[in-house]
């Protein structure tokens, strides 16, 4: 919101304006009260929001079928992409469900959030089983980016992926990244290569991806869009998904949609340009400190409670780098990104 001071009359204006919408929301819900009273909706449902816009969200049913477009009762706010919800369905004459209106929102079992323009978190999408981190053999990445992505990915509490794009261009041997990759491998992460451009180039990915919600995030350049192309590839999938309402809509899609990929079993995505650049938001030195997964042992071990990992005498972390149980290029990572904060 500007500082500018708002003129006595601006600011007449406005609230008026505010006024009317609560009135025109308080409306709608007590019309919506009044129906579900008088049973024109029917029975209570659970299904996923694939899609919002503003209050107004497409549903899918469990078990599959269209989506429904759906308003949200007053008291249920920041509904978001992936989450599971209540939902009551009205039939036209023939039966068939027009629109529907959500009563409930369902537990969330993860949350992704990203600043808004004040720089404020807000949910962009919930219910998200893993993080694909994408990076490729071109462009080059620099390991210090993977590990930004990884403690990113470890402050939300969902399980990161690496997916090494691009192996077609590899070299015979192998090389410098496959080693890399094979180090995040001994710490745990699951790593999936893959290649659009190679026959069968997405076998290991669509077993990852089969019975999961997954996000893909990674710099622009490393076959993001390709890789969703070719998981995605009959545009009615995409577009299909949305209600009839939404599709016809002026709706174009910044928000967070969820697909469901072609098989039954084979995962479903959720996609917008926004969560695409996820990366590494308002962290604290703690925050990144825990986002490797191999200091969470030696956390809380260093002589000083207050240690900062720098020169301290008796840092059990420092201690782990000179044994040679921690890597020195990650502990160089981590007092990058460390440095890299603001304060
Ligand atoms: P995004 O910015 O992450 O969405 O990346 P794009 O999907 O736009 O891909 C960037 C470039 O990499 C494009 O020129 C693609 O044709 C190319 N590309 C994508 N996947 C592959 C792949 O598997 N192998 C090769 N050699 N090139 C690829
Ligand atoms: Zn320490």
């Amino acid at each position: 919101m500007s500082k500018r001071k708002l003129s006595r009359q601006q600011r007449w204006r406005v609230e008026k304006i505010q006024a009317e919408r609560a009135e025109r929301a308080a409306k709608r819900d007590a019309r919506d009260s009044d129906k579900l009273a008088a049973g024109e909706y029917g029975p209570e449902r659970p299904g996923r929001v694939i899609a919002h816009f503003g209050r107004t969200l497409d549903v899918r049913p469990e078990g599959g079928g269209d989506a429904v477009r759906c308003h949200l009762r007053a008291n249920l706010e920041g509904l978001v992409t992936g989450d599971r919800v209540i939902w009551r369905g009205r039939e036209d004459a023939e039966g068939a469900i027009v629109e529907g209106v959500v009563v409930a929102r369902g537990e969330r079992d993860s949350v992704l959030e990203r600043p808004d323009a004040r720089g404020q978190l807000k949910p962009v999408a919930a219910n998200i089983d893993q993080i694909l981190i994408v990076f490729a053999v071109e462009p080059e990445p620099h390991p210090n980016l993977i590990d930004r992505y990884l403690v990113a990915a470890e402050a939300t509490g969902i399980a990161p992926v690496l997916v090494l794009n691009k192996i077609d261009l590899l070299p015979e041997a192998g090389g410098p990244l496959l080693e890399l990759l094979h180090r995040y491998e001994a710490l745990g992460y699951p790593v999936v290569a893959t290649s659009v451009a190679r026959e069968g180039g997405l076998a290991p990915l669509l077993d990852r991806l089969a019975g999961r919600t997954s996000v893909f995030v990674g710099q622009s350049g490393v076959g993001k869009s390709s890789l969703i192309d070719r998981l995605l590839p009959d545009e009615e999938l995409r577009i299909g998904a949305l209600s009839k309402d939404s599709r016809k809509g002026t709706h174009t899609t910044t928000t967070a949609r969820l697909y469901a990929l072609p098989d039954a079993e084979a995962g479903e995505l959720i996609d917008s340009p926004g969560i695409r650049e996820f990366g590494l938001g308002h962290l604290d030195e703690q925050q990144v400190a825990a986002g490797f997964t191999e200091f969470r042992d030696l956390l809380g071990r260093c002589r000083f409670r207050d240690c900062r990992h720098r020169h301290e005498p008796g840092c059990a972390l420092l201690e782990a780098v000179e044994r040679g149980e921690v890597h020195p290029e990650r502990f160089a990572s981590y007092r990058r990104i460390v440095d890299s904060l603001e304060p």
